[in-house]
């Protein structure tokens, strides 16, 4: 019921729809040729969404007035070029609306949302901007013109990559969402100045190369040289005497200066444009020029080099942490400068009427990488404004909430107690005394508990731990301190956050049951349905009579109507082959090959890990060319062909991952030269997944593979990419698999596997476990040099070996059988077109709950309690 207030709210203050053209169909120009018709065309049409200024003029001259005098060019551009001039022409009306959003803002003094993530995977933003922007007329006009197309133009653009997976690609749909529902939040992060590594492959196996995504300038961000905030590390901490009262002094041996960067958030269909403030790790002094006369050049250089290391490079880790001291370093380096910032702002309106904090501002820790907010804010409340410890922890914990991400024991982020105390001396202090605080609250509140028991359940649930693997160690537990600082706790799909109260936080969830929540995940439907598929979403618009469903994606449970209806069917087949025949030229241009474009489109592309098992999809794909290898010609003729594509990168340290990779393109390397075979089956390792070519992938898959043990994926959010754009998913009953079949309707999804609540009891069974015939059989293939490379397979096969103890922790060949019916079960569907086209519409029209426009509105509500303010248009 709240939750619908919200939205009418939203709609309420919502323009009307306006006749404005959301995909314009681009005729291909004749390079350089002038066309006059199509500039007064821009001009007609021109949005009036935002459009305050009366006459838009052609943003043609002001293109090629930013090569002019940005880089100085003159006539002649390059795709390259064309992409500059218009990213930094749109960039002008991207910071016209950031300032009346913001100037509004300002006098609103609205409540805020501020999502503290160590990671934003924003991608592209040209296309994104031009569209959610509704400038899509005017500058695709513009650039017809200059004799180019919209799509060549963004393709010049580099990823922005400052994230590994899901978890970063979240943070970036949640910020469109926030942006496009007018509610008053920023993102804040870090700037790295390297971002996720590129992968190449060299012989089959994948190498890391650095992304320097930054060196042609970046278009979409703005130096706030005036905010600025010093960052202190190390040193030690002294108690005094101010006023007779006690005060604790940090003198940090280390301190750097953390600048802002801002990136607008363009909202769709609204005038709000929102922030992500990123931070860049600056030396304090320029330089140590006395260092320097005196000749000693690599010290005068050494201040600066320390500084910059902070901000330099993102962890290429997904779900591993990585206990780096400089990891430690750029966490609080991004919480303290974004805690700075609101404070400072908070009194600059308010000046310390500090209770007022939680109703002002309210913070959200994507995963325990910001959890140091909880002692950081306590700080700054204590230490530097004076607060009496009680007035601070009130207000800290009614400020954070946290969202846990991940159900991999190694992934729950613990830091040694000594290198916190070394490089936060204060903060550690302050770390104690909120576990002193909370074990002593624990005590009192486990009365009836008695001796023993109760010593064991508090030491259970102690922040400060002993390292089980180490006696000698002691550990700072990050997600019981964000437990205990947060109002808030909440997993990112039904099961996962089951699993969060019954096993992984159970002890805490018994103690404050109201606290833990769910909130299931969602994507962008702009970025990920409208804009990178704007032709299915012509034909969505056409049957649906609007383009409201992408604002409400509800209203995509209209296409169930026309799901049997063989003409629709028909134009949603052309959709899909057109986008399959761009994928194929793409694997043209990786790898050589023609694909079968009549042939099945089979996606597996994620970060390779082995709970994600892309193992079992290549031991499927080796069991299916088999198959196909010892039938008669006749026999092959009735078999459906497939192009299978497995894309994702391996963490640089994760060897097993590698290895995975290594055997995608070794059976791909057998498989696609089997003249025998090759018409009915290839495989494909498309290198360097990211989010742009996530959007070229996503709109031609066919059939998605979703495979984890069950209970291992939290949510997944690429399952639901793939549902909007109508792609049949395989999968398990993991993450929000479930609640995308429940939608879907179940008997639409191939499911297979075996279910969580099993996992335990197989695990302790995998020993007595009768492997298949046919698992035996791959693994001997493999061994003995099938696809070559034997030694380095070798680990490979000894993983899911469950003769060794400890072995097939992923329980592969536990599902391999079912895999394989489910694979079979696969063919037969698609052989019948009807079938499988009704089904993918089907997929469709069941994502509306998908959007990230629903997760962030339960969040607003739910835990937020951020209301929308929305500037006048
Ligand atoms: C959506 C997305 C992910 C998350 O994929 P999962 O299959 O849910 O793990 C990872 N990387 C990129 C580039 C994405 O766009």
């Amino acid at each position: 019921m709240a939750q619908r207030q919200l939205q009418a709210n939203r709609v309420a203050g919502a323009p009307a729809s306006s006749g404005r053209q959301v995909f314009p169909r681009v005729t291909a120009p004749s390079r350089g040729a002038l066309r006059i018709s199509a500039v007064a065309e821009a001009e007609r049409t021109a949005p009036t969404t935002r459009g305050s200024t009366p006459a838009v003029p052609a943003p043609t001259a002001d293109i090629a007035n930013k090569l002019r005098y940005l880089f100085g060019r003159n006539g002649d551009y390059t795709s390259t070029d064309a992409y500059q001039g218009t990213a930094w022409s749109v960039r002008e009306k991207l910071i016209d609306s950031f300032n009346k959003t913001h100037e509004f803002w300002k006098k609103e003094d609205p409540k805020f949302i501020y999502y503290l993530s160590a990671e934003f995977l924003m991608g592209r933003s040209l296309t994104n901007t031009v569209f959610n922007l509704g400038l899509d007329g005017e500058y695709g006009a513009a650039l017809t013109e200059l004799g180019y197309r919209m799509e060549e133009v963004a393709d010049a653009e580099r990823d922005a990559a400052l994230g590994n997976g899901g978890l970063g690609r979240l943070a970036a749909c949640f910020l469109d969402s926030m942006a496009t529902l007018d509610l008053p939040g920023w993102g804040y992060g870090i700037r790295y100045k390297y971002g996720m590594f590129k992968q190449g492959l060299k012989n089959g196996y994948q190498v890391e190369m650095p992304d320097i995504w930054l060196t042609k300038g970046n278009p979409w961000e703005v130096r706030r040289d005036d905010v600025r905030f010093e960052v202190g590390f190390g040193g030690r901490v002294e108690r005094r005497k101010v006023n007779g009262k006690e005060v604790s002094v940090w003198s940090p041996s280390e301190r750097v200066i953390a600048q802002a960067y801002d990136n607008p958030i363009p909202g769709f269909n609204t005038p709000t444009t929102s922030n992500l403030r990123l931070w860049d790790a600056l030396p304090l002094s320029e330089f140590d020029l006395s260092a320097f006369n005196a000749g000693d050049y690599d010290r005068a250089m050494l201040e600066r080099e320390r500084a910059e290391a902070i901000s330099a490079v993102l962890y290429p880790n997904d779900s591993t942490p990585e206990g780096k001291e400089l990891r430690l370093k750029q966490q609080y380096f991004f919480v303290c400068a974004s805690l700075q910032d609101v404070l400072s702002r908070f009194k600059a309106v308010h000046g310390s009427s500090w209770d007022l904090l939680p109703e002002k501002a309210c913070f959200q820790l994507n995963d325990t990488h910001p959890t140091i907010a909880v002692a950081e804010l306590m700080r700054l409340l204590v230490d530097v404004e004076g607060l009496d410890w009680e007035a601070a922890w009130t207000i800290t914990t009614k400020c954070l909430n946290y969202t846990n991400h991940t159900v991999m024991p190694e992934a729950l982020e613990k830091w040694p107690v000594k290198v916190m105390a070394k490089m936060l001396p204060r903060h550690m202090e302050i770390i104690e005394v909120i576990n002193e605080g909370w074990t002593k609250w624990l005590s009192g509140h486990l009365k009836d508990v008695k001796g023993e028991e109760k010593a064991k359940r508090i030491a259970a649930m102690s922040i400060i731990h002993e390292n089980p693997w180490n006696k000698e160690e002691m550990l700072v537990n990050m997600a019981y301190l964000a437990v205990v600082g947060s109002s808030a706790v909440n997993g990112v799909a039904a099961i996962h956050s089951n699993i969060v109260k019954d096993e992984i936080l159970n002890d805490f969830y018994q103690i404050f049951p109201s606290k833990f929540q769910n909130k299931t995940n969602g994507v962008t439907p702009r970025r990920w349905l409208a804009w990178c598929n704007p032709e299915l979403s012509a034909l969505i618009t056409e049957a649906l009579g609007s383009d409201e469903w992408i604002n409400d994606t509800e209203k995509l449970a209209g296409l169930r109507a026309f799901a049997s209806d063989a003409a629709f069917q028909k134009r949603w087949a052309a959709v899909k082959a057109a986008k399959k025949a761009k994928l194929a030229a793409l694997i043209k241009k990786v790898h050589g090959d023609d694909v079968n474009q009549n042939a099945l489109f089979d996606i597996q592309i994620k970060r390779i890990h082995e709970y994600k098992r892309q193992y079992l999809n290549v031991l499927s794909i080796i069991w299916r060319y088999k198959q196909l290898k010892s039938m008669s010609p006749e026999e092959r003729k009735k078999a459906v062909p497939r192009v299978c594509v497995i894309g994702g990168k391996a963490a640089s340290a994760y060897d097993m991952a590698k290895r995975i990779i290594r055997l995608v393109t070794a059976v791909g390397d057998v498989i696609n030269k089997d003249p025998e075979t090759r018409d009915l089956l290839r495989l494909y390792f498309l290198p360097d997944y990211n989010v742009s070519l996530a959007e070229t992938i996503i709109p031609a898959a066919e059939l998605s593979q979703h495979i984890s043990t069950a209970g291992t994926e939290a949510s997944g959010t690429s399952n639901m990419k793939f549902q909007m754009n109508g792609c049949l998913i395989i999968g398990t009953w993991d993450g929000a698999n479930i609640e995308i079949a429940e939608e879907t309707g179940v008997d639409n999804v191939f499911v297979f596997g075996v279910r969580a609540e099993e996992i335990n009891r197989l695990r302790k069974e995998r020993k007595n476990f009768k492997t298949d015939p046919r698992w035996d059989e791959l693994m001997r293939d493999i061994e003995n040099g099938m696809f070559g490379d034997k030694d380095y397979f070798k680990p490979l096969v000894d993983s899911v070996n469950n003769m060794k103890v400890g072995n097939d922790w992923f329980l592969l060949a536990n599902d391999f059988a079912a895999y394989l019916d489910a694979q079979e079960e696969v063919d037969r569907t698609y052989k019948d077109q009807a079938e499988w086209l009704r089904r993918s519409i089907m997929y469709t029209a069941g994502s509306g709950k998908f959007s990230s426009d629903r997760t962030i509105r339960e969040y607003a509500e739910d835990i937020w309690h951020v209301k929308p303010c929305r500037p006048a248009a």
